[in-house]
């Protein structure tokens, strides 16, 4: 099947997209958990969007590559699954899924989503993670989830060049 060119510049390289399944992989393993064919499916097409995508996009392309009918617990039991193990974030203002870009630790996805194109860029801060469990702790609530998500318009959709984080330090 042929390789579909989005045109976006967001869109991940196969590298990256192979780099991502690797660490799933081996992050499956170290849990003893099963990272059946379905679940690896579902995360490479999430891993080689250029956007979030939602449920039913993934069941799409899903039936498109498998050549058959699926039916949707089939999907909504993996997308599960990868958000339990942390390899995949849920979006809930697009309603959508997009990779973890770090699954091998638990930590803060922060999102930057562009509100023009839908892109999504995530972002590890180690000071944010601080803040909020000081901020935790300080209530005595115990965070399940830290998933942040921040919107406005990409560097794309602005002409922008972004600046080097050398330059933002
Ligand atoms: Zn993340
Ligand atoms: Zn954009």
């Amino acid at each position: 099947m042929g390789h579909m060119s989005s045109g976006s510049q967001a869109a991940k390289s196969p590298m990256s997209v192979s780099t991502a399944l690797l660490a799933a992989e081996a992050a499956c393993r170290a849990r003893g958990v099963q990272f059946t064919q379905v679940r690896k499916l579902v995360l490479r097409i999430l891993c080689g969007a250029p956007q979030p995508l939602g449920a039913y996009d993934v069941l799409n392309r899903m039936e498109r590559e498998l050549d058959r009918r699926l039916s949707p617990p089939t999907v909504y039991r993996a997308l599960d699954f990868l958000l339990a193990q942390r390899l995949i974030s849920k979006l809930e203002s697009r309603n959508a899924f997009v990779p973890c870009a770090h699954p091998d630790h638990t930590h803060a996805c922060v999102f930057f989503i562009c509100e023009n194109c839908g892109a999504s860029e995530e972002i590890e801060d180690r000071r944010l993670e601080q803040l909020f469990d000081r901020q935790a702790n300080s209530l005595g609530f115990r965070i399940n989830k830290r998933v942040l998500e921040i919107e406005g318009l990409c560097a794309t959709c602005l002409g922008s060049a972004p600046l080097k984080s050398t330059d933002a330090l």
